[in-house]
């Protein structure tokens, strides 16, 4: 006879944390799409060894009332959708889904301080593996800190697989660096230890911006890219391909590194790993840049709501395009006509 049992609520709860939280990079992922939700201004990462050891993150935001960051922990609650129509309609918030400050709350210690903008009071909550063990009122700035302490504590499978310090922060920077590049008008740092990786103004434009986070010479290389909405090849008075639009900045051929790390794509505003629009990016150098080298790119694409659906997984880092070729073929044409343009690309390619 065949045993089945219903799991209980913490297991099926660490379960479901395991999606949303692999490694501390989606811990600070999470954190930092939160704040810049929250209307802020600023946004600082502080990790302590990789992440593994300490995660805190500090906004200038909007903040949250008592009531509201007692909600705020809780499961699947949000104040950014109200049901399945407006995720369907397009969310202009990168947090849609209400589970990660329960989700990471689930594998970690976590004190959230924060005081509502405007507001005199403010408000400490420690939750505890899931468990609200302190809540009360507390001195603090405008806008809200974080901190995420003992990640995995409760979860030791997961906790064995953690990589070396070095490459979970590898991690750790990649995701701060993309929501710093998309968000210029945004004073983003990172700090590993005592030691400031980078930090932005937020008052920059888009290639002062790569400027602090990737340094002069890979600013000094990039090109724009702006195309998409007027190329109208096929005459139809309409843009050519799916897209609403393309544009941002790709590095000159000869900056170029050996990791994939600093292709930095955006569907409407959101970072995500597409292998559709990193492919195509690549796929439009050609022959300028060795096949296991890769450009710098910051790009950014607008696709109608309706095109792309950005619930496929609850990390929220895959999408998907109702028109897969058409979009790997119009970001092709965009980067290739920047490149173009710049006379860095000696033989053209044959353009669909
Ligand atoms: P989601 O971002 O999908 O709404 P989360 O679990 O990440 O879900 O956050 C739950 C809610 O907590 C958010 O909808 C928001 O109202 C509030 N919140 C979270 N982080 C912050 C923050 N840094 N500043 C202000 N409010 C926040
Ligand atoms: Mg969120």
């Amino acid at each position: 006879m065949t045993d089945i049992q219903r799991l209980d609520d913490r297991t099926v709860e660490r379960i479901a944390a395991g999606e949303v939280v692999e490694r501390p990079a989606s811990v600070v992922k999470e954190l930092v799409e939160n704040a810049i939700d929250a209307d802020a201004n600023r946004v600082d990462v502080t990790v302590r060894s990789g992440g593994t050891d300490g995660i805190r993150v500090t906004d200038d935001g909007v903040g949250m009332d008592r009531e509201a960051v007692e909600r705020a922990v809780e499961k699947h609650t949000t104040s950014k959708i109200n049901d399945i129509a407006d995720l369907e309609a397009g969310v202009g918030t990168l947090g849609f889904r209400g589970e990660a400050l329960h989700a990471v709350g689930a594998v970690s210690r976590l004190t959230i301080e924060t005081r509502p903008r405007g507001g005199d009071v403010g408000t400490e909550l420690v939750l505890e593996g899931g468990e609200v063990t302190s809540v009360g009122p507390a001195g603090c700035p405008e806008g809200t800190t974080i901190e995420v302490d003992d990640l995995f504590y409760n979860v030791p499978a997961r906790r064995k697989y953690l990589k070396q310090e070095s490459t979970e922060f590898a991690h750790v920077n990649t995701v701060v660096a993309s929501y710093a590049l998309a968000n210029p008008d945004v004073a983003v740092s990172l700090t590993h230890g005592d030691r400031e990786t980078f930090s932005t103004t937020g008052q920059g434009d888009r290639r002062e911006t790569v400027m602090s986070v990737y340094g002069r010479e890979v600013a000094e290389s990039m090109i724009p890219v702006e195309a998409a909405t007027e190329t109208d090849r096929d005459g139809d008075g309409l843009p050519d391909g799916p897209l609403d639009g393309v544009s941002g900045l790709v590095s000159h051929p000869e900056t170029n590194r050996a990791g994939r790390e600093y292709l930095s794509t955006y569907v409407n505003g959101r970072y995500v790993r597409a292998g559709t629009v990193r492919d195509a990016v690549v796929d439009a150098y050609g022959t300028q840049i060795a096949p296991d080298r890769y450009p710098f790119a910051v790009l950014f694409l607008d696709v109608p709501a309706g095109d792309v659906d950005v619930n496929v997984h609850p990390r929220k880092m895959e999408v998907r395009f109702a028109d897969d070729e058409g979009v790997r073929e119009q970001v092709r044409t965009a980067v290739q006509d920047a490149l173009l343009r710049e006379g860095l690309l000696r033989s053209t390619a044959p353009r669909g």
